[in-house]
């Protein structure tokens, strides 16, 4: 497995494997790499001949109170689980590779980007963005797998790479699980072990709401009331938000249409953990 630290070997590996016909697959990860990760790489090695993995926690998408300073680096272990996966390259780049003193350009994606999670974390996403234009930039890949479990966030790049004409293809892979039901992320490891039975909340509250549709119900409020209530059920649970949208535009509605296609998105603290998650609904 190749290990990438600088910007320009990695533009010059990915023409190398280009010119020798090779396609490429690319997961862009801030690592703490758990089993939803290595889920992206699977489908990455499936896709493609090469498969590249980027770790680098962006500060630019970090908020001034939020855990960029505390956010765990294991790079070794990632190191390890990477080869163990298979993965071709590893792009590890550092913050003063990304982002030189003088750095003043950002790309931001408009309305898509102003709700749910860019509402409760302002220019997170202009961070996203930033770092995804130039990660593409430096692996220059066909396709890039990313996780359902941050929705809005394959929906934004969605939105850049067609708006930017990126020639890259982006694949939403399944939110991988814990046997519990809860989404596997790299802040669970922040949970107690109460905390982190509380979390199941988040996943029974979105069941909840996707019974009630699929039961007929297709009034937003009533839907919204019953995870709530879920969520609001035991001790420790903060909402930030918890709704349900249009899965294309994520547009709320007062009352869902027959066919459409919604998503319940639920973002919520457990202690000072903030934890989001999600699931898509086609309403009958
Ligand atoms: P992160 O390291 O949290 O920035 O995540 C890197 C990529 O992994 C993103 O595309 C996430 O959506 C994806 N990801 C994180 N957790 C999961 C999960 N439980 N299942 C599937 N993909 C995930």
């Amino acid at each position: 497995m190749e290990i990438v630290r600088s910007i320009r070997e990695m533009q010059e590996f990915a023409k190398k494997w280009r010119a020798n016909n090779l396609s490429i697959a690319f997961v862009p990860t801030m690592g703490a790499l758990h089993d939803g990760h290595l889920e992206l790489m699977r489908e990455a090695k499936k896709t493609a001949d090469i498969c590249i993995v980027s770790v680098f926690v962006n500060p630019l998408q970090f908020g001034p109170n939020e855990d960029f300073a505390r956010y765990p680096r294991p790079i070794e272990t990632d190191i390890e689980l990477c080869k163990m996966v298979g993965v071709d390259c590893m792009f590890l780049p550092e913050v003063h590779e990304i982002y030189s003193e003088n750095f003043s350009t950002t790309v931001n994606v408009g309305v898509i980007t102003e709700k749910f999670e860019g509402a409760s974390r302002t220019s997170h996403f202009q961070g996203v963005t930033t770092i995804v234009t130039k990660l593409l930039l430096a692996t220059n890949p066909d396709w890039m797998m990313m996780g359902q479990k941050d929705y809005q966030q394959v929906l934004v790049i969605q939105k850049m790479v067609s708006d930017l004409n990126f020639a890259v293809n982006v694949v939403m892979v399944p939110t991988k699980r814990d046997d519990d039901g809860l989404a596997l992320s790299s802040r669970n490891k922040y949970l107690s072990d109460t905390e982190r039975k509380t979390a199941l909340q988040i996943r029974k509250a979105l069941l909840i709401g996707k019974q009630l549709i699929e039961k007929g119900n297709k009034t937003s409020k009533s839907i919204e009331d019953a995870m709530q209530s879920v969520l609001q059920s035991v001790e420790g649970i903060r909402i930030d938000y918890c709704s349900v949208a249009n899965a294309i535009t994520l547009e709320k509605k007062t009352v869902l249409e027959s066919k459409e296609s919604v998503v319940l998105l639920i973002a919520a603290f457990v202690g000072s953990t903030r934890l989001i998650d999600n699931e898509v609904v086609d309403v009958p």
